[in-house]
């Protein structure tokens, strides 16, 4: 065997320790290319679309793992895609790796905010990301994307309308604006079955789901129909609002939906005169509640003028230009990968099957 060969097998052997982010399993056929040459070893290692926001820890792991052991090597690491489509989840045709359910305990505190700026943060980090408008009492989506229109069926499937790359569908495509709905179970079960069985959602690595606040009947409705991921509840500092957000995390927990972690919105204001910090609604609230009850604290999103005005006027997208609002939104979608990849690690998904490429 050559020189050569024994350094690839060691590189193999080495790369063969480090886990996906996404199953928690040993990289296997993730390793894409290994290459010797003089002094120079290089490596190309597949991370599926799910796992981007993690892309540069992942770099650094790969990275830090062949330089600690092979440390007379020059190293390159180039993080290529891997191609794992997402499997049907439940019984009703739905093809995402998660279902995430952003929830809070009242209306009001930026849940619907909260919700499409995951989304957003997700598919800019190259993640495949539907976004669910299932607040039937209050569908906001349509005015904060500023996405209108009239959902088409083709071949029997409803095709959900287009938020730049990333699928959409509310219940305020279905209802004319302003006009009230009184939503009652059967017709609840309806609007969520017509959702989640009968949208044309594609391949999806993660589904968004923007919650009705407070009770739990449209969660339940959504539990019986696909295993959800879990739920991840947006309050803000106030100690009144964190007495709604404990009692949200209660019924999920109720329903036997995981609470994934917290959002802390309008958590300080920054002024534009003078640059000086103010904590209008308290500080740090939720965080403290999140340590005491064991759940993850997910990040916090500072109250911003331009992130409201932008909102008002479907520009939502530009959040993500702005250095006050941008790096609180990332570090919430990094967040929540690295919390979902760390629970893969202990359990790693859908052990049942023996080889996912
Ligand atoms: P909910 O879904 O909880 O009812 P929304 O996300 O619709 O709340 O937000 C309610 C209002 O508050 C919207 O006008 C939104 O633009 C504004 N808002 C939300 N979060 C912030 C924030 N961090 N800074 C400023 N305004 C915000």
């Amino acid at each position: 065997m050559s020189d050569n060969q024994t350094l690839v097998d060691q590189v193999n052997k080495i790369l063969g320790k480090i886990k996906d982010p996404e199953t928690g399993r040993r990289l296997r056929k993730q390793i894409h290319e290994t290459k010797v040459e003089d002094n120079l070893i290089s490596v190309k290692v597949g991370l599926t679309s799910y796992a981007n926001p993690l892309k540069a820890d992942f770099e650094n792991e790969v990275k830090n793992a062949l330089e600690s052991e092979l440390s007379e090597h020059e190293i390159a690491v180039d993080v290529v895609e891997h191609v794992r489509p997402a499997q049907s989840v439940g019984q009703v045709g739905l093809t995402a790796k998660a279902v995430i359910a952003v929830a809070a305990g009242k209306g009001g505190v930026g849940k619907s905010t909260a919700a499409t700026s995951l989304a957003i943060a997700l598919k800019r980090s190259g993640c495949k990301v539907g976004l669910l408008d299932a607040d039937v009492y209050g569908p906001s989506i349509p005015h904060l994307t500023g996405v209108r229109g009239n959902v088409t069926k083709v071949d029997n499937k409803i095709q959900p309308l287009d938020f730049d790359g990333i699928p959409l569908m509310s219940i305020g495509f279905m209802v004319p604006p302003g006009e009230a709905v009184i939503w009652r179970g059967p017709m609840l079960h309806s609007a969520i079955t017509t959702f989640l069985r009968d949208t044309a959602w594609g391949d999806l690595d993660y589904l968004i789901i923007d919650m009705p606040p407070g009770t739990g009947d449209i969660a339940l409705s959504i539990s019986q129909m696909i295993p959800l991921t879990g739920a991840i509840i947006v309050c803000t500092p106030q100690e009144v609002a964190l007495i709604d957000a404990i009692k949200a995390v209660g019924m999920f927990r109720k329903v036997g939906i995981p609470v994934i972690g917290l959002i802390e919105n309008m958590s300080s204001f920054v002024c534009p005169d003078n640059g000086k910090e103010y904590d209008i609604f308290g500080k740090g609230g939720a965080k403290d509640y999140a340590s005491q009850d064991k759940i993850e604290f997910l990040g916090e999103i500072p109250i911003s003028i331009q992130l409201r005005e932008r909102g008002d006027s479907g520009q939502m997208w530009a959040n993500f230009d702005d250095p006050n609002v941008s790096p609180f939104l990332e570090k919430i979608a990094y967040n929540l990968t690295k919390s979902l990849a760390e629970k893969a690690v202990l359990t790693p998904a859908q052990p049942q099957l023996p080889v996912l490429g």
